[in-house]
């Protein structure tokens, strides 16, 4: 079809065929075009405003193929919940790499398109909710700078889906850095051996590290480079409250974007168990297990790179090991830094860490809206909200006053380092539902006004988007998210 700007070039196709399945989407009845990210689709050098709408609708189902396109299911495998299990894209086909005329490369891909090799039992479709609740949280990601991948449509098929009542289906076509993951490593050490690890390892380190190839010890440097930036993507989900819900290693990306939007969600009040996944009984994902569970996925990692890493097995652990074991230290080292940026406060010294672990805990205690505290503390003036009349806010925010006169920055300046810290706007779960309850009903202006509410996030909000800030009543709160899938 035509000439939006398609530029494929696939080099997945690189890889030894296990990788990969090529097939096309399985056409829908009756696609409907519900929303287009121009804005996305004009970064990557792609204009669809000479289609009309039927030739939109037949492109981001997959009823048409995009010129140049050469469609294809990815396998890998993962552990999910603790468990391994061969998965592959079930449900999703990659249209290709398109690289934009500013040389960058993206996959796009479709997901909810059909059955594929990789389906298991699984019908290859999605359902409308889910797929506009991730178009919306992860363009809200991507506006809170948080590394991501991002969503240029989503049309609904005209068909029907079966989950536990009969539901709209609909395709969302995402685009990524690439689709990478750990558990791409881990079908490779299973089903392809040293020859396939090795290959797979030399095509991430040219798509994502380029600085690495050809060094001595690849292996070793590529889990760091990928643990440094999960490390960041994690600081990053810490610092704006997000819980993913399912990182299970087929959700983590070797790129270190924050990938498959499924029963994630903000947390509103601080608490660090927050859990909001129906299928998470365990609270094996809560908000503060998630840097654990990052170095619990990375070892995964290095397991599969090990034959890679060292010939002789006991010294390709003991090396993977001491490696996965810098975690800790990474990650503390970088979450320090990005609440003292919170805070405000220029450079880490001894104390600091006492600091914000008292703040934590008093919000913790008084159940205090985690988006709005920081942002309210971003203020030039001390908040006046009646929580914070306590003594025991009043005594943190005395020495946290005095701490700021260590900072050899101005005031001012820190408070705008603040301010781009801590957002004043984020989806809250309510008004995704709500955003989301609506579209199913076939109206979709909530969902739009939600969208453009959070473009901005570290604005602080003109008087229409306030209602954007406040937390949920008790009534208004959610308790679960779903999958959904
Ligand atoms: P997710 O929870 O979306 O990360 O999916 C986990 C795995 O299940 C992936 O391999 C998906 O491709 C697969 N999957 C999820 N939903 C379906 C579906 N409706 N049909 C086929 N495969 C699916
Ligand atoms: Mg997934």
């Amino acid at each position: 079809m035509n000439a939006c700007g398609f530029n494929f070039d696939t080099t997945y196709f690189t890889l030894p065929d296990q990788f990969y399945t090529k097939l096309p989407p399985e056409p829908v009845r009756s696609p409907h075009l519900v929303i287009l990210n121009e804005a996305l689709a004009n970064v990557m050098g792609l204009d669809f405003s000479e289609l009309r709408t039927a030739e939109q609708a037949a492109l981001f189902s997959g009823n048409e193929l995009a010129e140049g396109a050469t469609p294809f299911s990815q396998a890998y495998a993962g552990h999910q919940f603790g468990h391994f299990t061969i998965l592959g894209d079930g449900r999703a086909h990659l249209w290709g790499e398109h690289v934009t005329p500013g040389r960058e490369r993206f996959d796009i891909q479709f997901k909810g398109s059909g059955r594929t090799p990789y389906s298991r039992n699984g019908d290859g479709r999605a359902v409308l909710g889910p797929m506009l609740r991730e178009y919306v949280i992860s363009e809200a990601m991507h506006a809170l700078a948080v590394p991501t991948t991002r969503s240029l449509a989503v049309v609904s098929t005209g068909e029907e889906v079966m989950r536990e009542t009969v539901l709209p289906g609909a395709i969302l076509t995402r685009v990524a850095s690439s689709h990478l993951r750990v558990g791409t490593f881990e079908f490779a050490a299973l089903q392809g051996g040293e020859d396939a690890v090795s290959s797979l390892m030399d095509y991430t380190i040219h798509r994502h590290y380029p600085e690495l190839a050809g060094r001595e010890e690849r292996a070793v440097a590529l889990i760091q480079a990928v643990m440094e930036r999960q490390a960041e993507l994690i600081v990053h989900w810490m610092r704006v409250g997000f819980i993913h819900g399912v990182m299970n290693t087929d959700n983590m990306t070797l790129s270190g974007e924050t990938i498959d939007y499924g029963p994630c969600a903000f947390m509103d009040t601080y608490d660090p168990s927050t859990v909001f996944s129906s299928i998470d009984h365990a609270g094996r994902y809560a908000y503060g297990n998630q840097p654990k569970i990052a170095q619990w996925n990375l070892a995964r990692l290095a397991e599969a790179l090990l034959p890679c890493i060292d010939d002789d097995q006991e010294r390709a652990v003991s090396i993977a090991q001491e490696v996965i074991d810098q975690f800790s230290d990474m990650f503390q080292q970088k979450w320090r830094a990005m609440m003292c940026s919170k805070l405000g406060l220029s450079e880490t010294v001894s104390g600091d860490k006492q600091l914000i672990g008292d703040l934590l805990r008093w919000m913790e205690t008084n159940h205090a809206d985690y988006t709005n505290t920081f942002r309210d503390l971003s203020k030039q003036e001390k908040p006046t909200e009646k929580l914070y009349s306590q003594s025991s806010f009043e005594d943190w925010y005395a020495r946290w006053q005095k701490r700021r006169e260590q900072n050899s920055e101005p005031r001012s300046s820190s408070i705008l380092r603040m301010k781009k810290a801590n957002p004043a706007l984020i989806p809250r779960n309510h008004k995704v539902e709500e955003a989301l309850n609506a579209a199913h009903k076939g109206n979709l202006a909530p969902f739009q006004d939600l969208l453009g509410a959070l473009k901005d996030p570290y604005e602080d909000p003109a008087e229409f988007l306030e209602g954007y800030q406040i937390p949920p009543n008790p009534s208004e709160r959610v308790q679960q998210t779903f999958c959904g899938t």
